[in-house]
């Protein structure tokens, strides 16, 4: 398979090789769908693009970062 317009994407992502035109797609990926971040040891905040470095610390950060927004 050959990527269509790929020339045309002006936002690759960094941990994959995916790219998109919009930079807010391209976020949406990395915070939700970006396989290499899914694969990595590290632990993505799913309401931000910080990246814990344990389950904890990320338990510290929604609760620090996302009190008012953290899902129930
Ligand atoms: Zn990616
Ligand atoms: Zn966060």
């Amino acid at each position: 398979m050959i990527e269509e317009d790929s020339a045309q994407r002006q936002f690759p992502c960094a941990f994959c090789m995916k790219a998109y035109k919009r930079k807010d797609h391209l976020q949406r990926h990395q915070k939700y769908h970006c396989k290499s971040l899914a694969q990595r040891p590290d632990f993505p905040c799913k309401l931000c693009p910080h990246v814990a470095s344990s389950n904890f610390t990320l338990k510290k950060h929604l609760v620090q970062c996302h009190r008012n927004e953290a899902p129930t």
